[in-house]
């Protein structure tokens, strides 16, 4: 039996996990759940799953939560704060931890479960970008697994050799849907609305990532990804467009094989992968209908149009605190996006300033990635005012 702490799970991974831990409860059993600010919601899904530990990240919140499962009659234990969040990822009544908060407030949460030797499912890809090194490091010190969910690594992870050995591989290939403006220019874009924006052609999403997506920063954000966890050069991986969604990323070997991973875009595949492996499950996925599918087109990413792609590169290659200082802009002016502060056009751009602006440090540790994380805050932000 799975003990498994969600962390996000009133999000759009939490409640796709939360599908699969239905339809195989006796496989899996939620023992801790967490959300932002949605109290309401996260008494109704201890209501249900009954958790051992049950945490609101706004700390304003815990009276709320603890009043809720009191009155509910539950014996969930109610915590509140970023720093419950890590105890709660750390502790033993859960043996798998489910990563699925969105931004770098996912990072403290996911390297405590390292540290904890817990097997990780990673949906929160901004800590990868964070903080990589690090959660290697973490992951292989405590003896940690890791499991990529998001859909490209998790791809990528089913292609690569079983037991290691990458000698053989000449590069990664991540697929990008494009996003809903795809072969729109740069004119076109200068008055997206966020409603716009999160209209994802393929795939559905929380806000930021839909946003993420929209300017390829996902895919950006995803190419750093992949080369922490796969320990590849940012040369050899590669981002082609692939519209449909269908293939969601491929292995090149130097013999010439190319092994892709295919399915419907629906998350629970590449989730179910993570908290089955090395066995399969049934997903609820529909099977690929290879006879009314059609055409799979592939194409290069428009990086003039979609800058994003070319400065998450720009990071790679700086290395040190830059992926900090990127994610950071990032999600700054993704927020001031979506509360209509700042247009579309300028995501990019206040990413490139902020990136251009900060002095680079080497990523010695967490406190210092966490410092150069506030600082891109402050700038991007006061850039935007
Ligand atoms: P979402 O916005 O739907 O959900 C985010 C979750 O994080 C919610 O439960 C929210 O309560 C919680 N949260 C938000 N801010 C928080 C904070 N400051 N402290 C603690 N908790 C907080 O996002 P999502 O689409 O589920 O994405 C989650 C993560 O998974 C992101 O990193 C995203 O990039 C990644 N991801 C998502 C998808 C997808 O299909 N949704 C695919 C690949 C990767
Ligand atoms: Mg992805």
């Amino acid at each position: 039996m799975k003990t498994l702490c969600l962390l996000g799970a009133t999000g759009s991974i939490g409640q796709s996990t939360l599908k699969l831990v239905d339809q195989h409860p006796d496989l899996f059993r939620i023992t801790a759940l967490s959300a932002h600010t949605q109290v309401d919601a996260l008494i109704d899904l201890c209501r249900r799953y009954r958790p051992v530990q049950a945490c609101i990240a706004d700390p304003g919140l815990f009276t709320e939560l603890r009043n809720g499962l009191s009155a509910a009659g539950l014996n969930t234990t109610p915590l509140a704060g970023p720093e419950s969040l890590e105890h709660m990822a750390a502790d033993s009544s859960s043996n798998t931890v489910i990563a699925a908060i969105v931004g770098a407030a996912g990072v403290a949460s996911t390297l405590s479960a390292a540290r904890a030797g817990k097997r990780i499912l990673l949906a929160n890809k901004e800590s990868i970008v964070l903080a990589g090194q690090l959660l290697m490091q973490t992951v292989a010190a405590h003896g940690a697994q890791l499991f990529p969910v998001d859909s490209e690594h998790n791809a990528i992870f089913q292609c690569l050799p079983a037991g290691g050995g990458r000698d053989g591989v000449r590069r990664l290939i991540l697929t990008a849907s494009g996003g809903p403006f795809l072969g729109k220019s740069r004119a076109d874009l200068a008055t997206i609305t966020p409603e716009q924006a999160c209209r994802h052609p393929k795939w559905s999403m929380g806000r930021k990532i839909s946003v993420d997506s929209a300017t390829l920063m996902n895919k950006g954000l995803e190419v750093i990804e992949a080369h922490h966890l796969f320990g590849m050069p940012a040369e050899a991986i590669e981002v082609v467009v692939h519209p449909q969604s269908i293939v969601h990323s491929m292995v090149d070997y130097r013999d010439g094989s190319v092994l892709a991973q295919m399915g419907e875009p629906d998350m629970r595949t590449a989730i179910a992968y993570g908290l089955s492996y090395p066995d399969r499950i049934d997903s609820g996925v529909k099977a690929l209908d290879f006879r009314n599918l059609g055409h799979l087109e592939f194409q290069a990413p428009d990086t003039l149009t979609f800058p994003c792609l070319s400065l998450a590169y720009t990071a790679i290659g700086r290395g040190g605190n830059a992926p900090a200082v990127l994610n950071a802009a990032n999600e700054v002016a993704v927020m001031a996006f979506l509360e209509g502060r700042l247009p579309f056009l300028g995501i990019a751009d206040i990413v490139a300033q902020t990136l251009d602006t900060l002095a680079w440090e080497p990523a010695a540790d967490l406190a210092v990635l966490m410092a150069s994380d506030a600082e891109a805050r402050r700038f991007a932000n006061h850039r935007i005012h």
